[in-house]
Order: C-alpha cells, then structure tokens, then sequence
C-alpha cells in the first residue's frame, strides 16, 4: 500500500524537473540567515525528497523541527521559492540516529583547550581562526571596544563583564573571538551564542540534565557569549543565564558580552540582569568613517597580496569609489570589495570608477522591492516578537513599538497609501498608522537609541 502511495506521488515530479541543488540552497541558507543561525540550525537539514510541489527535508530530531517550524518555517519557504517558483509547503521527518556527520566529528578533537560536552557543541562553538586581533583594523569608532578588548586579554576579571555593543557587521563577533583565541592560549574558554546557549538549555530540560548544564557552563574561566539580546522575553532563559552569571563571576571567571544595544535598552530583560550586564565595563563600536572604511579594504587587499602573491588591481580612485558608496555595514564593505576583487580577477584588468558602478549596479542603485510583508517580518525579527504579536490588537509597549516602527517603515519605504498600510496591519483605521508615523517621528528625533534601530532595520531591509 504505502509503496503505491509513493509511486503515485512521485508522478508529480519527473527526473528533470528536480532542479534544486541543495547544496547551493545549503550555502545561500548561510548568506540569508547569517553564520550562526546556519550552523545552528539549517545546517542539519537534509533533502530527502523533491515533489514538483513541496519537499520532503529531514531533520535530526524532533526538538529541531520544532525549533526550525516555529522560528524559520515562513523564511525557509520563501527562500526556497527563490529557488523553485511552485515549492508551497515542506514536509519535515525526523532522521536521528541515520546520521552521522564525520567531518564534524573528526574536527571536535582539534579544539581541545576549548571545554568539551560530550554531545558535540564543540561543532558550533569553535573559535574561528581567521578573526583574530591582527586582522582586526582600528578606527575612530570601535578603538575604544578593541583597547577594552586586549586588556581584558593581559589582565583577566580587571574589567567584568566587559560589554560590547553596536549595530550588525562592526565587528563584535569579530572581536569576541579574538579574544577568545587570545585568552584560549593560556586558559579554557568557553564561547558561544546566546541562541546556542539556548538550545543547550532547552535540550537539557528536555533531557532532564539540568545538572550537567550547570556544571558545564559553569566550569570555564572565561566565558563569552555573543549576541546577549536574544534572552529578551524569554523568561526561564534569563533566570538561568542570571544564576551562570553569578557563579561565574564569584570564581572570578572573565565573562564577555556582546550585544546589538546598550545594557539599559534591553527592554524585556529582567532588571537585575541588566544592572549586572552594565556593571563591569561597557564599551560600544559605531559605524565606521571613511578613513576606517578604506582601511579595512587596504588591509584586505594587502592579505590577498601576500596570500597569493599577485598584485592587486584596484585603484587608489577605486578604493574611495567602494568605500564612500557602501553604507551600511563593515560585512556589506567587505561582500563588495570581494565582488570587484573577482571581477579584476577573471577579467585580468585595472578596473574603472565605470567597470565598479556596472559591478555594483545591483547593488548601490537598484531600488529593492521592499513590501508591507517584508517590514512586518524584519521588524518582528528584529524585535523578537512573533509575527502574530506584530499583528495582534495587544497594546502593551513590547508590542506597540515594533508594530508602529513597522508602520512608519512602511509609510517610509513603500507606496502603499495609510488606509493601505492600516489594512495589513489587522485592519486598523488610517488614522492609526498616522499617529504611529507621527509618534516614531518624533520619537527618533529625540532618542538616539530609537533612531539607531530604524537605521539598522532600513539597512537589514535594503541588505536583502
Ligand atoms: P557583528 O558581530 O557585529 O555583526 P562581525 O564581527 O561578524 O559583526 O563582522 C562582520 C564582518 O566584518 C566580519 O567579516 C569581520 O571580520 C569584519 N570586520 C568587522 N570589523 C572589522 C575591522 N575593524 N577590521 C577588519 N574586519 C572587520
Ligand atoms: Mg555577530
């Protein structure tokens, strides 16, 4: 019977119809969702069978389609979209115990200075190599986070916790993990994100090994965790990150701590964590100038140059052109000076002011398609809330805010007209969406914090 069934099925998708290559759907997972997310979660996913209409993925265990259902279904789909226009739905099944990832297994023994638990995080937290302080150029605005960031190095528990803070692609992971190979020479260190973290500690809930967990994350002497913003609004997360935190810092182990925002403005995080997040040293990396920017890309030309012992063809004129066209991020910086580096290459030529803005047309000028829809989505992400709370009728602050900094944002970057706007939105009057654009006017006028996060939202919107 069930054969049938299959058979039956597999009519709908004929051999050349199979178009995607998971692979290249694996790798542009890794560009859409960031590095960490990827290894965290996608990673894991395999194809196991293609129907003209959905797929079939597989997925270690049930704690991971759960995980990957409720927080990257919507996003998986689209995306998946880009690749095969009539996918509409995926299908998940468990394959835990079918498979074994040896390349991840023989890696973990590299990595021993590193604190071990014995089910592979050492996979996820590694210390990547190529972030490290001499490749870390300085600048106006991240010099005080890097100075903080080697003293802490020479001298451990002198400032604790040291606090890093800034927008995405500055250079916090970056300078965590400097650190962390730095420090990692002389004692154990322990580094991982706060969604890792997370996962640990719902897996040991699940597991009911809460003793284990304990003791593991307690035990390092220095302890670095990236991304600290995402514990807003997750209640039992926090309590234990408190008590991690404390007895972490009775032993006087070196805690390090990176953010997207100052201690204070972690709304939805409880107050005593936030007093002791503010009460070693917090230091913030900013946007970087001109002069920082065209640093960075003489630095990474000098590498190339050395690596593979080839002159490089940019130009003086051609290094400013790059440098004072990319505004948002030091990663985005870094993704077009690689694209004109390929460029060069392949056509084995001195490239003109000309030749760049054709490569980066794309890229610097083509007005992005951006929609109510997509607004929505980046906000609630970008605020930690689901896309159901961004839509509710609730009030409560938490939930207002985003859902009017998604309003404006929606007056601001698209053409719907404000009864268009208040539409999507549930179905609020026009009025509403008025006050919200005039609230959050007003509000990023005077609040440096709220202006940064429109900012960091426009830019996360325009990255694609
Ligand atoms: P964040 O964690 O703040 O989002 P990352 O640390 O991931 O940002 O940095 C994004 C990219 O930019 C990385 O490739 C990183 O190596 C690079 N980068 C950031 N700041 C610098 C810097 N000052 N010098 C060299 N590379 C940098
Ligand atoms: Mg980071």
């Amino acid at each position: 019977m069930e054969k049938k069934a299959i058979h039956t099925q597999e009519i709908f998708v004929t051999e050349e119809e199979k178009t995607l290559v998971w692979e290249n759907v694996q790798n542009s997972f890794e560009n859409f969702f960031g590095s960490e997310v990827y290894s965290s979660w996608l990673k894991n996913i395999s194809l196991l069978k293609e129907y003209h209409d959905y797929l079939v993925l597989g997925v270690p265990t049930r704690f991971f389609r759960d995980w990957i259902v409720s927080r990257y279904l919507d996003k998986i789909l689209s995306h998946l979209k880009t690749f095969k226009k009539s996918i509409n739905r995926v299908e998940f099944k468990i394959t835990e115990g079918h498979q074994i990832n040896s390349n991840d297994a023989l890696k973990a023994g590299d990595f021993n200075t590193v604190t071990e638990i014995k089910d592979s995080i050492l996979n996820y937290n590694k210390l990547n190599l190529n972030l490290n302080f001499d490749n870390f150029v300085a600048g106006s605005s991240n010099e005080i986070a890097l100075t903080s960031s080697k003293k802490v190095c020479e001298q451990i528990s002198r400032y604790n916790p040291l606090y890093i803070y800034g927008g995405v692609g500055l250079g916090k992971t970056h300078l965590l993990n400097a650190i962390g190979l730095e420090l990692e020479k002389k004692t154990n260190v322990m580094f991982i994100s706060a969604e890792r973290f997370m996962y640990h500690f719902i897996k040991s809930i699940k597991k009911n090994d809460m003793v284990n967990f304990k003791d593991f994350f307690r035990k390092s002497s220095v302890f670095i965790i990236d991304d600290i913003q995402f514990i807003r609004g997750k209640e039992g997360l926090q309590e234990e990150f408190f008590h991690t935190f404390n007895s972490l810092i009775d032993k006087s182990s070196q805690i390090i701590i990176s953010a997207d925002r100052a201690p204070m403005k972690l709304d939805r995080v409880q107050e005593r964590i936030k007093s002791r997040l503010a009460g070693g040293l917090v230091v913030d990396i900013d946007m970087p100038d001109l002069d920082l920017k065209i640093k960075i890309i003489k630095k990474r030309l000098e590498d190339i140059q050395n690596e593979f012992k080839e002159s490089s063809n940019i130009s003086e004129e051609v290094i400013n052109f790059i440098a004072t066209e990319s505004k948002t991020n030091i990663r985005e910086l870094i993704g077009v000076l690689n694209r004109v580096i390929t460029f060069s290459r392949i056509h084995k030529k001195i490239l003109t002011i000309n030749d760049c803005k054709n490569i980066l047309k794309d890229l610097f000028n083509q007005a992005k398609i951006i929609t109510v829809d997509k607004i929505q989505n980046a906000a609630a992400n970008f605020f930690n809330i689901s896309l159901a709370e961004m839509l509710s009728q609730r009030r409560s602050r938490p939930l207002a805010r985003p859902r009017q900094i998604a309003m404006y944002l929606s007056k601001k970057m698209t053409t719907r007209s404000l009864p268009e706007i208040g539409r999507r939105f549930s179905n609020r009057d026009h009025t509403t969406v008025i006050h919200a654009v005039k609230t959050i006017t007003r509000l990023s006028e005077k609040d440096d914090e709220m202006k940064k996060n429109i900012d960091q939202l426009r830019s996360l919107l325009l990255e694609e």
